[in-house]
């Protein structure tokens, strides 16, 4: 047993649902209990789609697990096929049905339909959502893209599939234009999108590209080496999110393709490069940016974060166990310890101890920054419905490199109204405790109320240390230490003139120098102390 209130993924079925969803021509019988049709929710309202999810659900009561529930099944199968007619049909089961054993994959076959029915078996106790997701990729891919492609003309464009982009996928839509522009610029068609509004035919059709382009690893990885394996179709790794990264997937995709990268990339012009060279943006150079999110998000966000908007990553983790390795292999090029948990109270406790002043993550990060008073921009799912827009708004590409700057600038304090509060600090506008005043009175209240005074999100969540950032309580809140420090009032009243961005890093700094030399109460000295020792 786990106790838990937030969860970063769903069960892998609802994977499963994000796949069958995206594509058209497909159906899902899902062996499930009465309820689980919830989940349809997520399409129909956060990401706001038209139509139902192509899911049957069996719907089981208490009073039928007396009876048969294989049968129950077997008839939710042929009236969905009576009714559907779709090219193939996935069966499987949530995680309630799981337990009663059915083997939904079994009963399927024995009504002997017309089409490919596919079993899936994704462990619900074991593994999450876009494990599900990729699970049931890639056994679509291993059922219907069996046969060898016909040989191409010898003078056609170079080709490739884009693979990984789903239903509820964080700006999958947009991405998917994006990349397909991108591709078009360096002279590279695209054969077919999965499963992104592909039928099981256009599945079938797979092999035909030169290459594959993976764009979500999460999901599509498996179905890649797969094709790979089978088919010789070799696949670009490299997931276009920032320049450094576009770029890199511009020379990977020309390697494939056999053309020359060059002309392409003297047409591009990088706004988002040259926004972040402007002398506007040097105010933001070096500021502590804490990301988390899956890991193709979070370790692209801390590339962008470090190496093209000049940030300083103090945090990096993922929720994404499947690519830990990879999550480990970045966190070394910013020199912090990787952070891979699925459980947002150690994220909390981990952004609270890492004193950012910007976090990067998703909706739960966005929560935790709201409750520690911290400027936050989402970068990956989990979502809310606001981040599935009706305005073009891409993550991948050139694009999507202007979004990303936008959208992490936006929530700072802006350079000059910083340098005000630096100067002015018992302005009542611009004063200490003020948030930045383009995000107009919501964000002022925020700031201004104390965060014991913000309602609580869980009740556990206050087994965190409130507010470390602003609140002077703070100074006894570190659990692991021998000493019971104290701030002196004057030294609290010195401290509180720092801009509060930087506050909570000149308090924590200031504790740690007090302590390694068992100083017990904290004086004006002590703080220029630590000053004095941590600038040396
Ligand atoms: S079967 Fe799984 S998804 Fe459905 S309600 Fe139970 S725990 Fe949730």
């Amino acid at each position: 047993m786990q106790l838990t209130l937030w969860t970063y993924e769903g069960p892998p079925h609802v994977g499963a649902m994000r796949v069958a969803t995206a594509m058209r021509g497909l159906h899902y019988v899902l062996h499930a209990p009465q309820g689980d049709t919830y989940a349809d929710l997520l399409f129909t309202m956060i990401e706001r789609r038209r139509e139902r999810p192509p899911v049957t659900y069996s719907t089981f009561q208490a009073r039928d697990l007396g009876g048969d529930t294989a049968e129950l099944f077997q008839r939710s199968v042929r009236e969905a096929y009576e009714r559907f007619r779709p090219q193939a049909m996935i069966v499987g089961a949530s995680c309630t049905a799981e337990l009663i054993q059915d083997d939904p994959g079994g009963l399927a076959q024995a009504l002997d339909l017309p089409i490919p029915v596919i079993p899936l078996e994704l462990p619900s106790y074991q593994r999450k959502e876009n494990w599900g997701a990729a699970e049931t990729f890639y056994q679509l891919v291993r059922h219907l893209a069996k046969a060898p492609a016909a040989p191409r003309d010898s003078g056609a464009r170079p080709c490739c599939n884009l693979l990984g982009p789903t239903a509820l996928g964080f700006r999958h839509r947009d991405d998917v234009r994006e990349v397909t522009e991108l591709l078009a610029l360096i002279g590279v068609d695209v054969h077919v999108v999965a499963p992104l509004g592909a039928t099981p035919a256009d599945l079938a059709r797979l092999p035909g590209a030169d290459f594959n382009v993976v764009l979500y690893p999460e999901v599509a990885s498996l179905a890649a080496r797969w094709l790979e394996r089978t088919h010789r179709q070799p696949f670009v790794g490299v997931v276009p999110i920032g320049i450094g990264a576009s770029t890199d997937f511009i020379h990977r995709v020309a390697e494939l393709a056999g053309v020359n990268p060059a002309p392409a990339l003297e047409r591009i012009e990088w706004r988002a490069r040259w926004y972040a060279q402007s002398v506007d943006s040097t105010y933001l150079t070096g500021k502590r940016v804490f990301v988390f999110g899956d890991a193709t998000h979070a370790i692209a966000a801390a590339r962008v974060a470090s190496r093209e908007m000049g940030f300083t990553v103090v945090g990096l983790g993922s929720y994404s166990r499947e690519f830990a390795r990879e999550l480990r292999e970045a966190a070394t090029l910013y020199g912090v310890e990787p952070l891979i948990t699925d459980d947002y109270l150690e994220v909390e406790s981990r952004i609270t101890e890492a004193h950012p002043e910007l976090v990067l993550g998703t909706q739960m990060e966005r929560h935790i920054a709201k409750r520690l008073g911290l400027p936050c921009a989402v970068i990956s799912a989990p979502v809310h419905v606001q981040d599935f827009p009706a305005r073009y708004s891409p993550q991948m590409g050139i694009e999507g490199a202007n979004v990303m700057f936008d959208t992490w600038v936006h929530p700072l304090m802006m350079g000059l109204e910083e340098h005000l509060l630096t100067m002015f600090r018992d302005d009542f506008e611009f004063h200490a405790e003020a948030a930045p005043s383009h995000l107009g009175s919501a964000a002022t209240a925020l700031r201004a109320v104390p965060a014991a005074d913000v309602p609580a999100m869980a009740p556990a969540v206050k087994a965190v240390p409130a507010a470390p950032i602003e609140s002077p309580a703070v100074a006894t809140a570190v659990p692991s230490s021998p000493i019971e420090l104290g701030w002196a009032p004057e030294a609290e009243k010195e401290l509180h003139k720092i801009p509060f961005f930087v506050r909570g890093k000149a308090r924590r700094n200031t504790e740690r120098y007090a302590r390694d030399r068992g100083v017990a109460t904290i004086t004006v000295e002590t703080l220029y102390d630590a000053k004095a020792h941590f600038s040396a």
